[in-house]
């Protein structure tokens, strides 16, 4: 079955994000649902810093197609109703996703960084 198939559902032995949506690893669970889950960042970078994975492999944006589109909107409508629960969806935030050396992407299976909680900085650094 193709890799960008939508009905197979993708893991990866070894990667750290497939692990723990296989409950290999622990994490900070603040929200899940039959497609996504969201947790606390083992290092945070602000005050709020939820990463929110989908719980299918995908190594990154480079590897997104039309089957993708919904399981998109559903991450950003995540990462919104998650601002409102952490309150700081009035002081602000951002979404953030990595991609490739120059952004510093560290782990290949997607994930949308949620931050907020502290005034952040524009441009990034
Ligand atoms: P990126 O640089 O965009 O690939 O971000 C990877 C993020 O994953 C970093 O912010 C790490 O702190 C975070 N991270 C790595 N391993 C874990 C883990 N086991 N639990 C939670 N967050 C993790
Ligand atoms: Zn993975």
């Amino acid at each position: 079955m193709s890799k960008k198939g939508k009905a197979m559902e993708k893991t990866e032995p070894d990667c750290i994000f497939c692990r723990i949506v296989r409950r290999e690893i622990p994490c900070d669970i603040v929200y899940e649902d039959d497609k996504v889950l969201a947790f606390n960042d083992i290092e945070p970078k602000a005050p709020v810093h939820i990463l929110i994975i989908p719980k299918d492999h995908i190594s990154g944006v480079l590897e997104l197609d039309e089957h993708h589109k919904e399981l998109m909107g559903h991450i950003l409508t995540v990462a919104s109703n998650l601002a409102g629960e952490k309150e700081i969806d009035e002081s602000g935030f951002r979404v953030v996703v990595n991609s490739g050396p120059d952004a510093g992407q560290a782990v290949f299976h997607i994930h949308f960084h949620l931050l907020g909680g502290r005034s952040l900085a524009w441009p990034p650094g």
